[in-house]
């Protein structure tokens, strides 16, 4: 690859593929932030790209498999055209050199603590195959003035990467390392520049938000959270991913007392039952769960909250399997991700015998999704005839002729506008719904500013 000074990327196109979790999205953004920094120009396919970087997820064995299959569809490229191929993300870090043996297509690998280096290791690919490095155990900041958004309006902020706890069937430990906290005077300058920029709303993110502290200080995620309330312009406050052995009161009252903080919240619990929690090390049990559960519901009442869970866990019985479809029906998730178990990599459950067969845990699945389907369109159709505050994200990608955005719930909500709203809040009166997203129109002079509208709007424009 030909160097120039300053821009050593100049002239070089690039194109990044992420698969995995809004931690990888924001990663892409990030390493796409750095390139353009150095000169290079974004594309929207692999095939006009010098640099092809494909960031990768390995908390399940089927985004693994994404990955080669994806290589295997670019080996029609070939090498003819000089292009440079990466694997940045979880894949790389946890199998590392030996990928290359995997595939002779790659030139490089980098595991997130590399990211930093991403132009460095892309400029001497010919000198050495990178290899992903051990973690550093210290905050890898990453210039935030770069990042390329995908999104104009609604922005991820990291503040914490890593988990320190070793559930049994998780991989994320071993390729994401230790926890570690970004400063708070960092996330706060990021979250203000992003206001600058007029976004509107912003999401934390890391593995375990509510184990946060800063590095210096110990200051913990509710304290941290209340800060970034205070900052002008951003309107929408989310933080994901939050664990049930660390939540408290305190993150449930500064939810319950801040305008700005939606009332959503993802709380993965995994399974319904004790026995299978315990073996998964997952830290509480399901009466504690609930617990937190119905404190946020007797706070706020009309919060809307989301689950992970995983079926057929080695010795999950039908019983317990029971006892997590028992579960979906008390809490009445508005969203639940869901998964077949699969052994993973260096994962302590990944010596335990997989002793639920293959189509039973299918059938579970099957049947757990049904329910989560039937819970949410009973749940949707309470919302038709409400009016409700939507962030308008842009046009429906099935029609670009109605508009598409998100409630406060996190839910999609498309809607019909005599004008584009896009970027900006709106007022939508929901007509009809589905199990996955609401429908509506906006209703007239529906522009709102935060300071006409709080939690309370909801049901104040209720029809009845
Ligand atoms: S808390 Fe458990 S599931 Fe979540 S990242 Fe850490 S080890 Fe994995």
């Amino acid at each position: 690859m030909k160097i120039s000074s300053s821009q050593p990327l100049r002239g070089k196109y690039y194109h990044i593929k992420t698969f995995g979790c809004q931690m990888n999205e924001n990663d892409s953004e990030r390493m796409a932030g750095l390139l353009e920094e150095s000169g290079a120009e974004r594309v929207s396919s692999p095939e006009k790209s010098d640099i092809i970087i494909v960031n990768t997820c390995a908390v399940r064995e089927k985004s693994e498999d994404k990955l080669f299959s994806y290589l295997g569809r670019l080996s029609h490229l070939g090498k003819k055209r000089d292009k440079v191929v990466g694997v940045t993300g979880c894949v790389a870090q946890l199998y590392r050199n030996s990928l290359f043996t995997k595939n002779e297509s790659i030139d490089f690998i980098a595991g997130p603590d590399n990211y930093r280096q991403i132009v460095n290791i892309i400029l001497e690919v010919r000198k050495e195959k990178r290899a992903a490095t051990q973690w550093s155990r210290n905050w890898q900041n990453i210039p935030y003035e770069s990042t390329v958004h995908e999104n104009p309006v609604s922005s991820y902020v990291t503040i914490m990467e890593g988990c320190n706890n070793f559930c049994t069937y998780c991989v994320v430990p071993f390729t994401r390392g230790r926890e570690k906290y970004r400063p708070v005077k960092l996330v706060l300058d990021e979250v203000k520049f992003l206001s600058s920029l007029g976004y509107k709303e912003i999401i934390l993110l890391g593995q375990n938000v509510n184990c946060y502290q800063d590095p210096d200080t110990g200051e913990e995620f509710f304290l941290l959270l209340r800060r970034v309330t205070e900052i002008d312009g951003i309107e929408w406050i989310r933080f994901i991913t939050s664990h049930p052995k660390n939540f408290n009161k305190n993150l449930a009252n500064t939810m319950n007392e801040n305008q700005k903080i939606c009332r959503q919240l993802h709380l993965p619990v995994q399974a319904g039952s004790n026995s299978v929690l315990k073996r998964m090390k997952r830290g509480y049990t399901l009466e504690e769960y609930l617990e937190w559960i119905r404190l946020l519901k007797s706070l706020m009442p009309d919060i809307c909250l989301s689950t992970d869970i995983i079926v057929g866990f080695p010795g999950e019985s039908e019983k317990d399997f029971h006892k997590t479809c028992d579960l979906l029906e008390e809490v009445g998730y508005t969203n639940i991700f869901s998964f077949r178990y699969s052994p993973r990599p260096l994962s302590a459950a990944g010596r335990y015998q997989d002793s639920v067969p293959l189509e039973t845990k299918k059938k579970r699945l099957i049947e757990l999704q049904e329910l989560q389907k039937k819970i949410q369109l009973r749940q949707n159709k309470q919302k038709v005839g409400r009016v409700m505050k939507v962030l308008c994200l842009g046009h429906s990608k099935k029609d670009p002729k109605i508009y598409s955005g998100r409630n406060e719930g996190y839910q999609v909500v498309n809607f019909k506008a005599d004008r584009d709203f896009t970027g900006n809040f709106v007022m939508v009166r929901i007509t009809s719904c589905g199990p996955y997203s609401l429908r509506g129109e906006a209703v007239n002079n529906a522009l709102f500013s935060l300071s006409r509208i709080n939690h309370t709007t909801e049901s104040s424009y209720r029809k009845d």
